[in-house]
């Protein structure tokens, strides 16, 4: 009863937050100069306000600033740590029977990878959530009975390809993307593995990475071009009142949103790079029509969001970690993502306030 009590408050919580603030956060994470580009003499151009835990200000290169505001804004020193406490309620909302999704999104080298999956000294979101999931569901069990299901997945070229699938000498399998009877979105053939634990999950995932490097001939470059999708699914069912629940929570590592330079487009390269735009600005333009609240939300203008359907909208959660570099030579990518990102939360920018 107590957990039944728990539960309606954190609802009636949760639903007052969604009418102030609406259900898409921005977080905007700054990575700190690397080594080489200490050595090079490279500076920074990015400064945060000491007493604004939600502002950034850019110096551009006529010395003018601009001024971007997030929902959270991580700054170089923050660690996973402190980026999984500010995600963390987000994603286990999953278990109370919400959709959601998380994405990393910006230039390549910003760190999109090191915030989702991290390292094995610094473990990213996906393997801090996986281990919380576990954890909650346990201390649960008297109440709720979880079933968690892993797939991962890359879109490449708007093609779905199963990272769970080994045997690279069988032909590749096809997948789509199909409606089921209850309107939601599904890829027929899809991997779905159980999981019982969190190192299941750490194996899974290492074999979605083997498979993702396997026929390119330099998997960094390919990573930094695909979508890597990791789905987990929730089956819950509550051993009192024997409601059942089925929700989905999507972590997206994306593709790297640089523009790629003119000599380089051409032939595969200028394929790759218009599949990625076409991608980015599709989903670019899916939150910022939920963020809005348009009536037309354009979900079918590429893979990616068409497969995410069911899982951004209504009363599912978004996030998006807008990833940066501190690096002056990357000064115009930097803009170009902390612009798409406030497009995507459907706040503009303003010039930075004056500096006394
Ligand atoms: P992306 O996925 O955007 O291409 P990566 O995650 O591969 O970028 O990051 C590029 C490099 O920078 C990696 O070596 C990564 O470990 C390092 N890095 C990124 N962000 C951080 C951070 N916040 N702290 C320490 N190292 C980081």
């Amino acid at each position: 009863k107590k957990y039944l009590e728990e539960c309606s408050e954190r609802k009636k919580l949760y639903n007052e937050v969604i009418e102030l603030k609406g259900n898409i956060r921005v977080f905007c994470r700054c990575r700190p100069l690397k080594q080489d580009e200490i050595a090079n003499g490279s500076t920074s151009v990015v400064e945060f306000d000491s007493s604004q835990e939600n502002e950034l200000q850019i110096t551009c290169s006529d010395s003018s600033r601009k001024q971007f505001k997030f929902d959270h804004v991580f700054r170089p020193e923050d660690n996973q740590e402190a980026i999984f406490a500010q995600t963390l309620p987000i994603v286990t909302s999953v278990l109370d029977g919400y959709n959601v999704c998380i994405f990393a999104y910006g230039q390549t080298g910003t760190g999109k990878t090191y915030t989702m999956e991290g390292t094995p000294e610094n473990r990213g979101v996906n393997y801090r959530t996986l281990d919380e999931l576990f954890r909650i569901s346990n201390e649960r069990s008297s109440i709720m009975r979880y079933e968690l299901s892993v797939s991962m997945l890359e879109v490449y070229n708007e093609k779905i390809r199963d990272l769970l699938v080994e045997n690279s000498n069988q032909p590749v399998k096809k997948l789509e993307i199909k409606q089921s009877a209850e309107g939601t979105q599904e890829v027929p053939g899809l991997v779905e593995a159980r999981v019982y634990g969190t190192e299941e999950v750490w194996s899974l995932l290492a074999l979605g990475s083997r498979v993702r490097s396997v026929g390119s001939t330099n998997a960094n470059e390919l990573s930094s071009r695909s979508h890597c999708l990791l789905r987990v699914t929730v089956m819950g069912e509550n051993l009192v009142s024997e409601q059942r629940t089925r929700s989905q929570l999507w972590l997206v590592d994306l593709a790297g949103s640089e523009r790629v330079g003119r000599i380089e487009v051409e032939g595969d390269r200028l394929k790759e790079s218009q599949f990625i735009n076409k991608s980015l600005s599709a989903l670019g333009d899916v939150i910022s029509a939920l963020a809005s609240k348009t009536s037309h939300v354009p979900y079918r203008n590429s893979k990616l969001t068409h497969m995410l359907q069911s899982s951004l909208g209504g009363d599912c959660k978004t996030l998006m970690f807008v990833q940066i570099s501190p690096n002056a030579a990357d000064l115009g990518e930097t803009l170009c993502s902390l612009n798409f990102a406030s497009r995507v939360r459907g706040v503009e920018h303003g010039p930075a306030r004056r500096q006394t």
